[in-house]
Parts: structure tokens; C-alpha cells; sequence
């Protein structure tokens, strides 16, 4: 199976700085790995590989002291992976939980979610 990284929305800095990193993790099957301009795609044979993604991207981005975009699972393509503005994301219809981080495509939904946290 393989995962792309939808990087559209990011500067073109950052993208190579991803691209390097995901050369140097050298994922199983890495050298079939693509870079096109708006996606990265990664052949992965295990699906836990996704999870360590996800990871390598936000390390990424705490290392680079980048707080305006996030790492999400592309609601609407399962096999993708997005990195986007916080910014934007309302505009795309995604909601996010300030508190976790979790996505929602609706609104409402995430509002009733929110309110989990304030029991904890
Ligand atoms: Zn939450």
C-alpha cells in the first residue's frame, strides 16, 4: 500500500525539508517513493508505517518551530495525509478539537466532543 502526503499547502522550504527526511528514514520499499510538486508519495508494506509518518511529520514540524500547520488524515481519501493550515481549515470543512487535536467534518460534532474534556 502506498500513503501520499498531500503538500500542497505548505511552503516550498518545507517541503524539502520533508522530502529529505523521509529519504533518510528510508521507509521499506523507499526508493519507489515519488516527489511530484504537490504530493510526496510513500509505498509503505506495513500499515503501522502510516502512524510513523504521521510522527515524522509533526517531529518535522516541532523542530521547526512551525505552530500554524497540523498533520491531519485526509477525511475525505483514506490514503492520504495532509499537512495544513490551521488557518484553513474551516474553509475546507474540517473542525478540529483544540484541546486533542481530533478532526471533525462537522461542526456540531465537535463542539458536543469538546465538551469530554472538561470532565476529565
Ligand atoms: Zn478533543
Amino acid at each position: 500500500m502506498a500513503i501520499k502526503i498531500d503538500v500542497t499547502h505548505i511552503s516550498d522550504d518545507l517541503k524539502s525539508v520533508i522530502q529529505n527526511a523521509i529519504k533518510q528514514k528510508s521507509f521499506s520499499g523507499s526508493q519507489d517513493n515519488e516527489y511530484a510538486d504537490n504530493c510526496i508519495k510513500i509505498v509503505l508494506f506495513n500499515d503501522n508505517d502510516r502512524q510513523i509518518v504521521k510522527q515524522l511529520l509533526e517531529d518535522i514540524l516541532r523542530k521547526n518551530q512551525i505552530n500554524d500547520y497540523i498533520v491531519v488524515d485526509n477525511i475525505k481519501e483514506e490514503d492520504e495525509i495532509a499537512i495544513l493550515r490551521k488557518d484553513d481549515l474551516e474553509q475546507l470543512g474540517i473542525f478540529i478539537c483544540p484541546h486533542c487535536g481530533m478532526l471533525f467534518s462537522n461542526e456540531g460534532e465537535c463542539i458536543i466532543h469538546q465538551r469530554i474534556h472538561y470532565f476529565i
